[in-house]
């Protein structure tokens, strides 16, 4: 018997996380325009939509997702240990716990996306802005990350798709 946990049901609250956490489809899609547009004649925000819904539908993807929004929420709500809660809790720069998480995201096609996640984690466009503003009280270090890799990754999914002129099916 398969003892892992069911695709559909880790899928299903992957997505619910991230829309407790604020964060949408139409916001990482707006991330991959950000990224794409100018490589891409008539680019439009329903294939960038398209290629972050297929992206979430990797199983890598998912578990990324309702790990690093865990600690996130666990950190928030003080109930870590420390010296970890304190770590994770004011997002310090030498942590790099949630850059490789995000780096599980961004492999999943390929290594053109470890350009895009770097450009994208250094601008800061949209909501990667509002997930970085510390005086919220909310805790993000995880989440911003896997939102940018997320982008970095659809966009990516984009690029490959368009080089070889179909739209594909992972
Ligand atoms: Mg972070």
């Amino acid at each position: 018997m398969d003892e892992n946990t069911k695709q559909d049901e880790l899928e299903v609250r992957a997505r619910e996380m991230l829309i407790e956490r604020g964060v949408t489809i139409d916001d990482i899609a707006d991330l991959v325009y950000y990224l794409q547009a100018s490589y891409h004649d008539n680019l439009d925000l329903e294939t960038c939509h398209y290629n972050v819904d297929r992206v979430l539908t990797k199983r890598e993807v998912q578990t990324a997702i309702l790990t690093g929004i865990q600690l996130d929420k666990l950190a928030e709500q003080n109930k870590l240990e420390q010296p970890l809660q304190k770590i994770i809790e004011t997002d310090e720069s030498l942590y790099g716990i949630d850059e490789i998480i995000a780096f599980s995201i961004v492999n999943v096609y390929g290594s053109i996306g470890f350009t895009n996640y770097g450009f994208i984690d250094k601008q800061k466009p949209g909501i990667l802005e509002r997930l970085n503003d510390q005086s919220t009280g909310e805790v993000h270090t995880f989440l911003d990350d896997i939102v940018g890799a997320i982008a970095a990754a659809a966009s990516s999914r984009l690029a490959h798709a368009n080089a070889d002129d179909k739209l594909l099916d992972d």
